[in-house]
C-alpha cells in the first residue's frame, strides 16, 4: 500500500472550496489516516501563524510542504478526524483541511478499450456489481506475467497478426529463422516431426498456419489469456506477457476430433507447454483423450477446460475432457457480471472445480477486432491466465500448487455453492497475495472440557491460524484463539455446555485472512457435560465430524 498526499495535487488545481470545506470531494476514497489531517493555509498566512493556529487547536504539525502551504497535521487527543476538520474550517487563515486519505496503487493499464473488460475490473461501466470481477489490478500489482510461461491454445487458431497478441505468440526458436521471420527451408529443424512450425501447428489441415478461420473463438480465448497489456492498445489479459502456443484443432465451425486433440496435447507436451487451454467438450468419454492428459500431468502440465454451456449437472452427465478424473485438470464454470452462475454454464458440486466470468466476456477478434463473447468457453481462459500469473511469481510451484492456489483463493458466491467444489469465484489478487487454507480440519474430543483440532497446511507464508468455534448449528463464529505458523493443532478446553460444537480455522498474513479450511463438530451428551471427568471418548461423549 502506497500512501500519497493527494490534497498536494489537488489544491494546485482547484478553484472553488466546496460547502464541505475538503479540497475536494473524496471519490472513491475509502479510508484515511485515523488521526492526521492535511491543513492549508492562506498563501499571506506566515508559518508562524499557522504554527499558532495549530497551538489553538491542540494539534501537533508532523510535517510542512512549504510550496503548497499545507501542513499535515496529527489530530489533538480525544478529537476524531471530522472535528478536527471542522475545527479548522472555523479558523479564517485556513484554505481547506481534510482527512489524510490513503492511495492505493492501481495497476490500471493503458490499454484504450480496457473499460469494456468488466471481467477483470468492473467499475461500472457494464452494470452488475463490482465485485463480480477477479480483481486483475490490485493482482497486476504484484504480477502481470512472463513470456517464458507457455499457454497451449487448443482451439480454433489464432489471428497471429492481431496487434494486441502477436508480441505474446509462441515461437519455436527451434526452426530456422532469417532475420527473425519465418525462414521456411520445408525442413523439420528441430526434430519434432513438424516441418516448419514456426508458431504451432494446424491439426484440422495439418499445416504450418494455425491462423483462426472461424469467427474468432480462438482469437477469443487468447486475448483472454494474455493480449498484451498495457501496451496502449485495445484490452489486457489477464497476463500481459505468456507465451501462446496456437493449436488449431477446431475447424472453421468450430468442431474439431479427439484424434486431433490427442495430436495437439501431445504437441504442446513435446514443445514446453506449461498450461492447456481447452475451451471445448463433448458428452462422449475418450480413453485416448483421457491417457493424454494424463501424459499431460506426467509432465507437470495444468489442464484448464471449460465445463461446458447446456445448464447440465457434469456430476450426472459428465462434459469432456472438463470432466476426465485427473488432478491436472481445473474444470470451469461461467459467471456473470453480477456474480452469478450463467444459465447455460454446466456445473457439477464435485466434477466442476470452479467458476469465472463468462458472459459479454470483451477480448480479441479475428482481424484486428474486437468482440463481446459468452460461455464457459470464455470463463477457462481466465483461469489460464491466471496460471500464468501464479507461476510467473514462483516457477518453482508445481501444476497441483498452481491448482491449490487458484481454487484455494476464490471469492465465495451464493449462487455457486453446491454447484462447484469450491463454491467460488476465481480471485487473482487473492491467488497471489493471501494465504492458503487449511485442510482436513478434524476434531476429537480428549475429555468432555477439552476438544483437540488438527488440520494439515501444506504450504508456507502464513503468520499463523485463527481457530474460530460456534455453539450449536444457529449460533455465530467466534474467534478463540490464534496459533503459531508451525502449529496444526490446538486444543480448546474452553467447552462446557452440552451440545455440539462447530470449528473452523483459517490462516492469516500480513496480507490478510486466508478463505476457511472445512468446518467440523463435536457433539459433547448431556450426561458427559454434568458427569464431570470420565476418559476420553468414552462414556456419554460421541463425535460426529464433517468435511465438506
Ligand atoms: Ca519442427
Ligand atoms: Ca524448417
Ligand atoms: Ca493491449
Amino acid at each position: 500500500m502506497k500512501i500519497k498526499v493527494i490534497c498536494i495535487l489537488s489544491a494546485l488545481a482547484f478553484s472553488a472550496w466546496p460547502a464541505s470545506g475538503f479540497c475536494h470531494r473524496p471519490d472513491g476514497a475509502k479510508s484515511h489516516a485515523p488521526d492526521e489531517v492535511l491543513v492549508q493555509f492562506r498563501s499571506d498566512v506566515s508559518p508562524e501563524l499557522a504554527q499558532a493556529a495549530h497551538r489553538f487547536a491542540g494539534a501537533t504539525r508532523i510535517k510542512r510542504f512549504k510550496h503548497v502551504d499545507i501542513d499535515r497535521v496529527k489530530v489533538p487527543h480525544g478529537w476524531t478526524v471530522a472535528e478536527t476538520v471542522e475545527l479548522y474550517r472555523l479558523d479564517p487563515d485556513v484554505e481547506c483541511a481534510e482527512p489524510n486519505f490513503y492511495r492505493q496503487t492501481d495497476a490500471t493499464p493503458n490499454d484504450t478499450r480496457f473499460n469494456f473488460q468488466w471481467a477483470l475490473n468492473n467499475v461500472g461501466q457494464s452494470g452488475g456489481t463490482q465485485d463480480a470481477d477477479i480483481d486483475a489490478p490490485e493482482a497486476w500489482n504484484l504480477q502481470t506475467g512472463n513470456s517464458a510461461l507457455v499457454v497451449a491454445v487448443l482451439d480454433t487458431g489464432v489471428d497471429l497478426d492481431h496487434p494486441d497478441i502477436e508480441g505474446n505468440i509462441w515461437t519455436n526458436a527451434g526452426e530456422d529463422w532469417n532475420n527473425g521471420a519465418p525462414g521456411n527451408n520445408g525442413l523439420d529443424d528441430d526434430g519434432n516431426g513438424k516441418i516448419d512450425d514456426y508458431y504451432g501447428w494446424d491439426f484440422v489441415n495439418d499445416d504450418n498456419d494455425p491462423d483462426d478461420d472461424s469467427d474468432g473463438h480462438g482469437t477469443h480465448v487468447a486475448g483472454v489469456i494474455a493480449a498484451d497489456g498495457n501496451n496502449g492498445v485495445g484490452i489486457a489479459g489477464v497476463a500481459w506477457s505468456a507465451s501462446i502456443m496456437v493449436l488449431k484443432m477446431l475447424s472453421a465451425d468450430n468442431e474439431g476430433l479427439v484424434s486431433d486433440e490427442i495430436a495437439a496435447i501431445d504437441y504442446a507436451i513435446g514443445n514446453g507447454a506449461n498450461v492447456i487451454n481447452a475451451s471445448f467438450g463433448g458428452s462422449g468419454y475418450s480413453q485416448s483423450e483421457y491417457n493424454a492428459i494424463k501424459r499431460a500431468q506426467n509432465q507437470g502440465i495444468l489442464f484448464v477446460a471449460a465445463a461446458g454451456n447446456f445448464s447440465e449437472d457434469n456430476d450426472t452427465d459428465p462434459y469432456y475432457p472438463a470432466s476426465h478424473d485427473l488432478n491436472n485438470i481445473i474444470s470451469v464454470a461461467g459467471t456473470d457480471r453480477y456474480d452469478t452462475l450463467v444459465g447455460s454454464s454446466n456445473y457439477g458440486r464435485n466434477s466442476v472445480d470452479v467458476a469465472a466470468p463468462g458472459a459479454l466476456v470483451y477480448s480479441t477478434s479475428v482481424g484486428n477486432s474486437y468482440a463481446y463473447m459468452s460461455g464457459t468457453s470464455m470463463a477457462a481462459p481466465h483461469v489460464s491466465g491466471l496460471a500464468v500469473l501464479i507461476w510467473s511469481d514462483n516457477f518453482a510451484l508445481t501444476y497441483d500448487q498452481v491448482k491449490d492456489h487458484i481454487l484455494g483463493g476464490v471469492d465465495l458466491i451464493g449462487s455457486l455453492s453446491g454447484y462447484t467444489a469450491t463454491g467460488g469465484r476465481i480471485n487473482a489478487y487473492n491467488s497471489l497475495a493471501l494465504p492458503l487454507p487449511p485442510s482436513d480440519l478434524a476434531a476429537s474430543l480428549l475429555s468432555d472440557k477439552r476438544v483437540n483440532l488438527r488440520w494439515q497446511y501444506r504450504w508456507s507464508g502464513q503468520q499463523g491460524f485463527k481457530v474460530e468455534r460456534k455453539h450449536g448449528p444457529g449460533g455465530a463464529y467466534s474467534e478463540i484463539a490464534t496459533v503459531d505458523s508451525g502449529t496444526t493443532s490446538y486444543a480448546d478446553g474452553s467447552v462446557g455446555n452440552s451440545g455440539t460444537y462447530h470449528y473452523r480455522v483459517r490462516a492469516y498474513s500480513t496480507s490478510g485472512e486466508s478463505n476457511y479450511s472445512n468446518e467440523t463438530a463435536v457433539t459433547i451428551s448431556t450426561a458427559s457435560a454434568s458427569g464431570g471427568g470420565g476418559g476420553g471418548g468414552g462414556g456419554g461423549c460421541f463425535i460426529s465430524t464433517t468435511m465438506d
